[in-house]
């Protein structure tokens, strides 16, 4: 049996039914140099190695032809923001 060490933190992959991979071509091919560094532990792991993390509404970068025209946010009644330094 092959061994299978995740590309994120290192260690071994012990699930009998396999690794979690990026199936999607374009990653595959531009993104990870080889077939050892497109194999995690879960998805936690992965997205770790692509930096995939939630961000907060605030700091969402937003495309061009997208309208800030928000209708609660307008009034700034709700701003609990203003405590963190
Ligand atoms: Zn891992």
């Amino acid at each position: 049996m092959n061994k299978f060490y995740c590309a994120n933190c290192g260690s071994e992959i012990n699930d009998p039914r396999g690794v979690f991979m990026f199936r999607d071509n374009y990653l595959q091919i531009k993104f990870f140099d080889d077939n050892k560094s497109n194999r995690f532990c879960d998805e936690t792991c992965a997205c770790e190695a692509l930096l995939g993390e939630f961000v907060e509404r605030d700091e969402i970068p937003l495309d061009n032809d997208e309208d800030m025209d928000g209708d609660e946010d307008m009034d700034g009644k709700e701003n609990t923001d203003a405590d963190t330094v």
